[in-house]
């Protein structure tokens, strides 16, 4: 499970962009943070990861306080539209990267990619290079990479975000499909309100830092706690 506590963020030490987040996200969730852009979601994946202190609160993974615990000793896989692959590596070498920070050895690694690669169906492509798969391959890869090392937790930001609609609409599936198959907790965040509602257990509205409704999608679409959220679901549905 992931807890936020009293989480808040200032880039400055003035202005507050995560106000004060208190949000509770169930093993095997898949949570979205949706919200325009500017309201703080990428700040709050950004504070889960460690790559951004929190001002203010603690942070919680599976009851531990981590606001001390550095990016790597994390076990939290991620997938972000522009944290692309090491372009000079094969793909099985892009996947190999996380193991090998984790110190495993060759034959496990091995297997590991194999199935990695196998689940989201690239099982022949391990010895290509990122630039010779298309721009979906390439997300797939990217999925299967913060898979991989078997992490509780998933963070994506925005992962579709490069993709055109169709090829959107078939990453939604299978990531949904990993998901439910393989218990992961997923953190989403997207601006996306059709993508929230299909792929999510609960979605969490923020705008200006602060967590406007957090509920099941229906519950969202039928009773919107506010004109915010309400006009927000809205547009473009
Ligand atoms: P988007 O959908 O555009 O990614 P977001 O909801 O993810 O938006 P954040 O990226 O978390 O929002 O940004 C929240 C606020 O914090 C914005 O006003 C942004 O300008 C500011 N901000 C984000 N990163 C930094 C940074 N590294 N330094 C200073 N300010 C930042």
């Amino acid at each position: 499970s992931v807890v936020f506590d009293g989480v808040q963020k200032s880039y400055d030490g003035e202005n507050l962009v995560v106000k004060n987040l208190n949000l509770d996200i169930a093993q095997g969730e898949f949570l979205t943070m949706l919200g325009p852009s500017g309201s703080g979601k990428t700040t709050c994946l950004m504070m889960l990861a460690g790559f951004e202190p929190a001002t203010h609160g603690e942070i919680y993974l599976n009851g531990n306080p981590i606001n001390n615990v550095p990016p790597h000793k994390r076990g939290i896989g991620m997938v972000f539209q522009n944290y692309a692959l090491f372009p000079h590596m094969s793909v099985a070498e892009n996947l190999a990267f996380p193991l090998k920070v984790r110190g495993m050895g060759k034959s496990e690694s091995e297997d590991r990619i194999k199935r990695a690669l196998e689940m989201v169906e690239l099982g022949e492509f391990g010895s290509r290079r990122p630039a010779q798969l298309s721009g979906g391959q390439q997300q797939r890869v990217a999925v299967a990479r913060a898979l991989v090392f078997d992490p509780e937790l998933v963070l994506m930001d925005e992962p579709l975000g490069a993709l055109d609609k169709q090829l959107r609409e078939q990453m939604q599936y299978e990531i949904k499909h990993i998901h439910d198959n393989l218990g992961v907790t997923v953190v989403y965040v997207t601006h996306d309100q059709t993508e929230a509602l299909t792929m999510s257990d609960r979605v969490a509205v923020f705008n200006d830092g602060i967590i406007q409704q957090l509920s099941p999608p229906d519950v969202l679409y039928e009773s919107p706690d506010n004109s915010f959220v309400a006009q927000f679901i809205g547009e473009n549905n």
